[in-house]
């Protein structure tokens, strides 16, 4: 987006704020897409959780995508943005059976990640199909916190239990329609995720009724100049080939699933802050602005490196600054970062600000969640409005009466 654009929205909308673009959007899900066009049966669905605005979600069901949804409400909010049951798939981890039984009730596929839910699933209610998520035990990305697929992680059905699994799947006589995985938010090597997809491959070979194949993500875009991205054209060649072969061996074409969040929505994000305070102290030059990691934890929680670009001055002499937040606690955006020159008044811009940033948001410190606005075909709409101290208050009890005035005697008044 241009940078004179977010100036308008900043001045429209005020800061903080969230800016979507639309186009950007579009135009990743067509690259994938694309990327898998030798496939008969392609479907993204894609991950909720990354930016749920229900207007996100809407642009999403007109593109064609299907949702992946991790808890029973963005399950509900898939429905209210239009998507049809059949094309939501519910992945959650660690919820209750009653909760998997909701969302089984609502026509939904159901994806179930642990042999004790299974078993009491596969019992109460054989005719519901179900998926299963597998844990191939490969790590995909560098990262601990962010690679799910390894052995001691808490997702999917070990590779080591499929006896076990399949001697539940037999004994229940359920229809197991999807095996998954999900690697982690990481493809760094393609070669990785087709070693795993093998593993798949081979599950996938146990069972008798499958409708689809889901890979799961974990698809790399860039946050930083010379960053590694996914290469989707060489990854969508390999595997789309392996896929279609496979599909022979089993006798029927099989849909290949993807459940991108990062890809599709992070590059489309903005994150607009407006500058407090420009700080010298001897050793820095901090910049804090209108935020912390109450509305932007990703740097604080990954060590995420968000691009940050002052709009205000886009010719400015460039100089260090420490971009810090608002908040009461260490709340750093970024450290010794090369920017234009910075004044009180001017607004920063975060990229790649679409995925996980307002999902992850909060209300700590007693500060409002921002705004969020979606630049479509050339123009700004507000699709959340910033929240107002009745959202502080709202839920809270009001306990007053519990309270009797404290006596004069120890006011000392
Ligand atoms: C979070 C999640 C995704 C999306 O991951 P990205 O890295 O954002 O693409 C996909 N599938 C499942 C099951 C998830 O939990």
């Amino acid at each position: 987006m241009e940078a004179t654009s977010l100036l308008e929205i900043a001045n429209t909308f005020g800061a903080p704020v969230y800016v979507y673009d639309a186009d950007k959007i579009t135009s990743q899900y067509h690259k994938l897409t694309r990327a898998f066009d030798q496939v008969e049966h392609l479907r993204l669905n894609y991950a909720a959780k990354a930016l749920s605005n229900l207007s996100i979600l809407r642009l999403m069901n007109s593109l064609g995508s299907g949702l992946d949804t991790v808890s029973i409400q963005e399950v509900k909010l898939g429905l209210l943005a239009g998507f049809s049951p059949e094309s939501i798939i519910y992945t959650p981890n660690g919820v209750s059976l009653e909760e998997i039984e909701e969302a089984a009730a609502l026509g939904v596929q159901i994806n179930i990640d642990n042999l004790s839910i299974l078993e009491q699933f596969g019992n109460k209610h054989p005719d519901i199909p179900v998926c299963i998520r597998i844990n191939p035990h490969v790590m995909a990305g560098g990262n601990s916190n962010i690679s799910v697929g390894h052995i001691d992680s808490k997702f999917g059905i070990s590779i080591h239990q499929i006896p076990h699994l399949l001697r539940i799947v037999e004994l229940t006589d359920m229809r197991v329609n999807g095996i998954h995985m999900h690697t982690g938010s990481d493809i760094l090597d393609i070669d990785v995720f087709l070693y795993a997809s093998e593993i798949l491959f081979e599950t996938a070979k146990h069972f008798k009724h499958l409708e689809f194949i889901d890979f799961g993500s974990g698809f790399k875009v860039p946050y930083k100049k010379g960053d590694i991205q996914t290469n989707v054209e060489e990854l969508g060649k390999k595997l789309s080939k392996r896929f279609n072969a496979f599909c022979k061996e089993y006798g029927k074409s099989l849909t290949l699933t993807f459940e991108p969040g990062k890809f599709l929505v992070s590059e489309a994000g903005y994150f607009l802050t407006k500058v407090n305070v420009v700080k010298q102290t001897t050793s820095t030059v901090f910049a804090q602005v209108d935020s912390g990691f109450n509305h932007l934890i990703r740097p604080m929680l990954y060590g995420a490196k968000h691009e940050i670009i002052n709009i205000s001055n886009p010719t400015g002499r460039e100089r260090y600054y420490s971009i810090v937040g608002y908040i009461c606690e260490t709340d750093t955006f970024g450290s010794n970062r090369r920017i234009r020159e910075i004044t009180e008044g001017d607004i920063l811009t975060f990229r790649n600000a679409g995925a996980y940033c307002f999902t992850m948001a909060s209300n700590y410190n007693s500060r409002y969640r921002p705004a969020e606005v979606l630049w479509y075909k050339g123009k700004a709409h507000l699709i959340r409005e910033r929240e107002t101290f009745d959202d502080i208050l709202k839920n809270q009890v009001d306990t007053s009466a519990l309270f009797e005035a404290v006596p004069e005697s120890v006011t000392g008044k």
